[in-house]
């Protein structure tokens, strides 16, 4: 291949990134190009499942956002991790394995989206998928994502999902087949005790190509546009700057964050933004940046009348236990992923289809990746799944380097604060349940005193922290619609040979995690820019 030339740049490695450098590098005439701003995937923790408590907030392999001070957040400004290595966020991620509703899907099409019903992604999650139980109807085993069972089991969690079953809540074994709703355990994505991010799934396997060439330390810049094509990419390593031309594409798959940065920088966004940091305007898309929806986690912590991982974790001789078991036989709370148990269930009894997500852990910390409590403590966190608030990213100067400003806006509609508040009560009515009540001695989070509405509101805002899943910064949508960023195949408007490829473009936030979803849209992308649909 020519030295600065390539048929695909792809921009960011990232969880849709990895999954196209392979799909593109398949055909061994087509040169493709990864340019990653972060390191190789070489630290050890990245492998281990619980390594995310080392890998989160860790500069080395964490970008390490933060967000603006949140009026719906009682003017908190809030952690934003985001993967900043081979694999992207899938290297520190939860590893939960959640794929979202079908209806999430036909939403997406229906919104003048073609070809992005849940018939038409479901193939493509069954594609990606090695799927430990066995292929079926919903799941497949010839993939390259490795998805298993859970590795860990205590006994306050099977109270937790008996709980659930008492306030009637139906059990399920498969949140990603015919029906999502339900209480039971997560699947992850790990095999055999071992994380499966995009880049061990998709890129370790292919990294002997010839014709497939990552770049790592490789900060994205610029995209060069001329007369409206995407031409070449500008990047920096190691303070030295490059240019590499695309001959074919530049796809970024930067994330939800950076994605809209690297446009806004390009020349891409709303003109009167661009004009203040003096960037020349290159196609105006004032969607650029905007639409930015999360989901909002609410922890509810109690203390318990039975040992939990609190004592374990804290218990020096436990601890090596811990190691041993996971060395051993790979399972255990090493293995574990961030939450065990799942629940997908209405925040109220007539609400058909579940609108709130929990995610049960049998430990307690003051925040999530923190030291965990003195006491033997659990935590049931809940999310509203479909959020109607919407915040938005602003560049803060022209410069690459400088962070984006994230202004989440959560909790800004009456329906997000309505759904968050009956959702804790329905986080009240599973621990005080008979299977819980034998476990639980004292609700510490939000706390006998937070009582009326008002109270759970301001608790909320007070405690409410992302559970990572930002989307919809380069939202997919028709031109007629014009804050949409990308069409339908994934190009951006009015650009030649540019196309975005990542969770930012989801037009709306799916019903649950967002890694598996960004898997499949990775591999639809990969198959239309290769011209397979
Ligand atoms: C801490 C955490 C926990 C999570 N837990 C879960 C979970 O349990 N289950 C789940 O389903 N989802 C989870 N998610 C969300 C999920 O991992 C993401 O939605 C998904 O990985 C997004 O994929 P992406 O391809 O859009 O972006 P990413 O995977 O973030 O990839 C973007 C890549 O682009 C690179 N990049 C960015 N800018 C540039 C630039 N200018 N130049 C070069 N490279 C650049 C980044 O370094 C990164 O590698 C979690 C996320 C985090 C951060």
């Amino acid at each position: 291949m020519h030295a600065d030339t390539f048929d695909y740049i792809i921009v960011g490695g990232g969880t849709a990134g990895c999954v196209l450098a392979n799909r593109l590098s398949e055909n061994s005439k087509h040169s493709v190009l990864v340019l990653e701003a972060g390191k190789r995937d070489t630290n050890q923790w990245i492998h281990i499942p619980v390594g995310y408590f080392k890998t989160m907030h860790n500069p080395a392999t964490d970008w390490c956002y933060n967000t603006e001070p949140d009026p719906g957040l009682n003017n908190r400004s809030v952690k934003w991790p985001r993967g900043k290595v081979l694999g992207g966020s899938s290297s520190i991620n939860g590893l939960l394995y959640v794929r979202g509703q079908k209806e999430d899907y036909d939403d997406w099409e229906n919104a003048g989206n073609p070809g992005w019903s849940y018939e038409n992604m479901l193939p493509y999650f069954i594609k990606c998928e090695h799927q430990e139980r066995g292929a079926d109807e919903y799941h497949g085993q010839n993939g390259m994502l490795k998805v298993s069972d859970m590795r860990i089991r205590r006994e306050v969690g099977d109270a937790f999902i008996k709980g659930a079953e008492e306030i009637g809540i139906p059990h399920n074994d498969d949140f990603n087949g015919a029906t999502q709703e339900g209480v039971g355990y997560y699947q992850l994505t790990a095999w055999k005790g071992r994380r499966c991010s995009s880049s061990v799934g998709y890129l370790k396997p292919v990294s002997n190509r010839s014709n497939l060439k990552v770049v790592t330390k490789a900060l994205t810049c610029r995209i060069v546009i001329d007369e409206n094509r995407a031409s070449a990419v500008e990047y920096e390593q190691d303070d030295r700057n490059f240019t590499v031309r695309a001959s074919r594409e530049v796809i970024i798959c930067a994330g939800a964050i950076n994605s809209p940065q690297l446009l806004m920088l390009s020349g891409v966004g709303n003109p009167d933004h661009l004009r203040e940091f003096q960037i020349p305007v290159k196609h105006n898309l004032p969607g650029v940046g905007e639409n930015l929806h999360d989901h909002l986690q609410i922890r509810s912590v109690y203390r318990c009348s039975v040992k939990t991982l609190n004592d374990e974790i804290r218990n020096p001789i436990y601890k090596m236990l811990i190691g041993m078991q996971y060395f051993a036989f790979r399972t255990g709370p090493m293995s574990m992923a961030a939450s065990q148990i799942g629940i997908f269930t209405g925040s109220l009894p007539h609400i058909n289809r579940p609108d709130i997500q929990f995610h049960f852990q049998p430990l307690s910390s003051d925040s999530p990746g923190q030291g965990v409590h003195n006491y033997s403590g659990i935590t049931s966190s809940v999310t509203q799944l479909r959020p109607t608030s919407r915040g938005n990213l602003q560049l803060r100067s022209a410069n690459p380097r400088d962070y984006i400003a994230i202004h989440p806006n959560y909790l800004a509609t009456e329906e997000d604060q309505v759904i968050t508040v009956n959702a804790m009560k329905v986080s009240r009515a599973i621990a005080n349940s008979k299977a819980m009540s034998q476990y639980v001695e004292e609700e510490v989070l939000p706390g006998d005193q937070v009582q009326t509405d008002e109270e759970l509101l301001d608790f909320a805002r007070n405690i409410g922290e992302t559970i990572y899943h930002p989307v919809g910064t380069c939202k997919m949508g028709p031109v007629s619609d014009p804050m949409a960023v990308v069409d339908s195949t994934l190009r951006v408007h009015g650009i030649n040979g540019l196309r975005v490829v990542d969770a930012s473009i989801m037009p709306v936030i799916t019903s649950g995690n967002t890694n598996a979803p960004t898997f499949a849209i990775a591999e639809k992308a990969a198959d239309m820019i290769i011209g397979k649909s």
